[in-house]
């Protein structure tokens, strides 16, 4: 069996978002974008439950948001990604997020 990885990896083109940052990529939808998400996502336990815990948010360059974190119930690494840069008007909110959070 291959050996799971512990840690995420962060690509290049990936930068960190805060919690505010994230609702702002999501717009008014941000509440039930985000509980959606954070309960659905792919983990080999497939806990009914589970729920996406310990998550840190990130753009990448197609303005698309990641959530990285642990599954709640088995513990292991889990993401998901969210497809936000084809709704309108993303382009420049996330320009502008990009713009103050460049390393
Ligand atoms: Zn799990």
């Amino acid at each position: 069996m291959a050996k799971k990885r512990t840690e995420h990896i962060i690509h290049d083109d990936e930068i960190e978002i805060g919690p505010f940052q994230l609702q702002l990529m999501f717009r008014e939808s941000w509440e039930s974008d985000i509980q959606l998400f954070t309960h659905s996502f792919f983990c080999d336990c497939n806990a009914e439950k589970r729920e996406l815990a310990d998550y840190k948010s990130y753009i990448n360059n197609l303005n698309d948001v990641i959530l990285k974190g642990r599954c709640s119930v088995c513990n292991t690494i889990a993401a998901r990604y969210i497809e936000t840069g084809e709704r309108s008007g993303i382009e420049k909110i996330a320009d502008k997020i990009r713009k103050l959070n460049q390393r």
